[in-house]
């Protein structure tokens, strides 16, 4: 069992009131599983922490923060898919055409179900590393959204769900969502049984505790489950950021891993702050986080995952997966 610590009355208020169409809901439903609110800044703080180094892709900080994450999903009893939980792919770098070796991290929590439906949760480790003795800690981005994948981990490890839920903690986000690409490209299970993918990228700073949720004009039919988990949560969260438009940074479909998730049709729901004075910055760091929120958005984001995980057959109903 996890701590319950001051969360277990949110808790009750985040699982016990009305649910959406499509809860499988039915006898022995009661849910004991609370967010473990210190663990949450736990890994954020020890992956932003200055022996990270900035977790840049192909680095000794990067591999150090893959051991930790692999570390965490052992001790909570969470499997790998596949032999293990580490899964190489190799990408060309841009400009000098330098071939890069990266990392994902995938684990695997079964459902309860017989659906071949899965959900895919994602979160990228990987950030800009550092120009000198200068690091870019990446706490925001997107150390946040590990601990925040790794606490749904936690809670779907508690409270089983009904369809497979695959974790994949990805690599070389910043040089162009490479470990998603490569997650996409050559899939641990036949593409056509991942009906959706939850991601989360930069959940830990808003000065106005507003969590976006990005996807929904490309899948209307998400909407619902957006508003239902809004009714629940403690921070805002808004529709938007989705739709094509000429203003820079307006569309941010295609600024993170859900981006290549979409591009081979997979329904996707994208929750993020909004750019802020720290967006890839050295001052991206822990000290400089909006914690409050952070915690109260992971909660919103464990919602999240629980709804989808039972709204999933009418998602791949809806887009024909
Ligand atoms: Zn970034």
């Amino acid at each position: 069992m996890r701590a319950i610590l001051a969360s277990a009355i949110l808790s009750v208020s985040l699982f016990s009131t009305a649910c959406v169409a499509g809860q499988p809901g039915g006898a022995g439903d009661s849910v004991d599983w609370a967010l473990d609110r210190e663990q949450l800044l736990t890994d954020l703080r020890v992956l932003a922490a200055d022996d990270m180094q900035g977790r840049e892709v192909g680095t000794a900080g990067n591999a150090r923060a893959r051991a930790y994450i692999i570390d965490r999903l052992e001790s909570m009893g969470v499997g790998p898919v596949g032999d293990g939980y580490e899964h190489g792919f190799t990408f060309e770098a841009p400009r000098s055409r330098e071939k890069i070796d990266g990392v994902n991290i995938l684990a695997v929590i079964e459902g309860t179900g017989d659906s071949e439906r899965t959900m895919v949760v994602s979160a990228h480790f990987d950030h800009e590393g550092m120009r000198g003795d200068q690091i870019w800690n990446g706490a925001d981005d997107n150390a946040s959204g590990v601990a925040s994948v790794l606490a749904i981990a936690e809670m779907f490890h508690a409270e089983p769900p009904e369809h497979d839920v695959i974790f994949a903690f990805v690599d070389a986000e910043e040089r162009g969502l490479q470990g998603a690409r490569a997650f996409v490209a050559n899939p641990p299970i036949p593409i056509e049984n991942i009906t959706f993918n939850l991601n989360m990228d930069m959940v830990a700073m808003s000065s106005d505790r507003i969590l976006w949720a990005v996807g929904t004009y490309h899948y209307p039919y998400l909407t619902p489950i957006v508003e239902d988990v809004a009714t629940r949560a403690s921070v805002s969260m808004p529709m938007g950021y989705d739709e094509p438009t000429t203003e820079p940074g307006g569309d941010w479909t295609n600024l993170t891993d859900s981006g290549a998730f979409h591009a081979a049709g997979i329904p996707f729901i994208y929750l993020g702050v909004d750019f802020h004075p720290h967006y890839h910055q050295p001052t991206d760091t822990y000290e400089n986080m909006t914690l409050d929120f952070f915690q109260d958005a992971s909660e919103a984001i464990a919602d999240f995952a629980r709804q989808s995980d039972a709204n999933l057959q009418m998602i791949g109903e809806a887009s024909g997966r």
